[in-house]
């Protein structure tokens, strides 16, 4: 039962009727993951906490910066000038819009060995808030083995897409885009850049449906990819199509159980390691150039308080700041500036090339 302080402020979401007081005991009892905590996802934590979601979890592995500020949400010019992580930043705002929210803040990329699976373990769904197709097709097959809704949404320049996608009745995200390759191909916001009105638009499309599963109306759900820009302007509905005759994730092969093989083999092909970086180890290996950024994200091979680097790094001319999550080095000469985590991974600004980020790493955090 809803109690009087929790009938007023959700009054105006139970008056509308397909939601009323039974969606919103649903809604309250309901736990989500949000994957990737900056466009869209900060915007879509704002609409499950204000609609009353029980538990939130938010997952990122990235920190917030000046240039996040005019299209996050959620963050303001303190969380950037503390270089704040984005999930701890965002578990904080929300806890102030909407306090009986349990919230969780993952620190982590969740393509690391089973940061996904505890981060996603007992949620209702999972919200895409990712801004590259490796994440992506890692939460994709992660929701579809373990029978979890996907509810993709992807934004550059002014436009943006969106689908709920739902083990047993949709097809998959690999049989609507293809795999990597195929989706790595389009725009991006590093090539095209990205306007805050379309992201909130696509989060509105991505909260809407994920508000509908929640609340128990299941039946409502939108079956069809919504592709739409707001300059210049444009919307189009088109229908999912089929799952392909041979996905190892949706069809109906896969439904009828033989999906852990499938997994082992869509995983390998999500997460890939090039082998000339590979060969190049001394000290840490690139996992992943981030959308837009001239960076590098690079594991290292020890993890833990990253305070144990702070001297080298002083000794070498940085400037060095502290927070509890993160430590953050700017290099001199404006040559750049790293940002190492505990779990071991080491954000490399001022470079997209992996062998530059590795040797930057050998030099500064060996
Ligand atoms: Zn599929």
């Amino acid at each position: 039962m809803l109690d009087a302080e929790q009938r007023e402020r959700y009054s105006r979401q139970m008056r509308f009727t397909p939601i009323g007081e039974t969606g919103q005991l649903k809604l309250m009892r309901s736990r989500v993951l949000i994957a990737g905590v900056g466009s869209l996802g900060a915007s879509l934590a704002q609409h499950m906490a204000r609609a009353g979601v029980g538990e939130i979890r938010l997952a990122d592995r990235d920190y917030v910066e000046w240039s996040n500020l005019q299209r996050q949400m959620l963050f303001d010019e303190d969380d950037a000038r503390l270089s704040l992580p984005k999930a701890a930043a965002a578990a904080d705002k929300l806890s102030r819009i909407a306090s009986s929210v349990r919230t969780e803040a993952i620190v982590a990329d969740l393509t690391a060995p089973g940061a996904l699976e505890a981060a996603a373990a007992g949620c209702d769904l999972v919200l895409d808030g990712t801004d590259n197709a490796a994440v992506r097709l890692h939460l994709n097959d992660w929701c579809f083995r373990n029978g979890v809704p996907f509810i993709y949404g992807g934004v550059a320049g002014a436009a943006g897409m969106s689908a709920a996608l739902v083990p047993g009745s949709t097809c998959c995200l690999r049989c609507l885009f293809g795999g990597e390759e195929e989706q790595e191909s389009g725009d991006t916001c590093d090539t095209i850049g990205m306007l805050s009105p379309a992201v909130e638009m696509i989060a509105a499309l991505q909260s809407a449906e994920a508000i509908k599963w929640l609340s128990g109306n299941r039946g409502e759900l939108r079956r069809t990819l919504v592709s739409a820009a707001v300059w210049p302007f444009a919307m189009r509905e088109h229908r999912l199509p089929a799952s392909s005759a041979g996905c190892r994730l949706c069809s109906a092969a896969a439904i009828a159980g033989d999906v852990n093989q499938a997994m082992t083999q869509t995983m390998s092909a999500a997460a890939p390691v090039s082998k000339a970086a590979d060969a190049a180890l001394a000290v840490s290996k690139t996992t992943a150039v981030l959308c837009g950024r001239d960076t590098v994200q690079v594991e290292l091979q020890r993890t833990g308080n990253p305070g144990m680097y702070r001297s080298r790094l002083e000794q070498l001319g940085c400037t060095v700041i502290q927070n509890p999550y993160l430590l953050r080095a700017e290099l001199p000469d404006n040559e750049g500036r790293f940002v190492v985590f505990p779990d071991g991974r080491a954000l490399v600004q001022g470079t997209s090339d992996p062998g530059e980020a590795i040797r930057r790493c050998e030099i500064y955090l060996s």
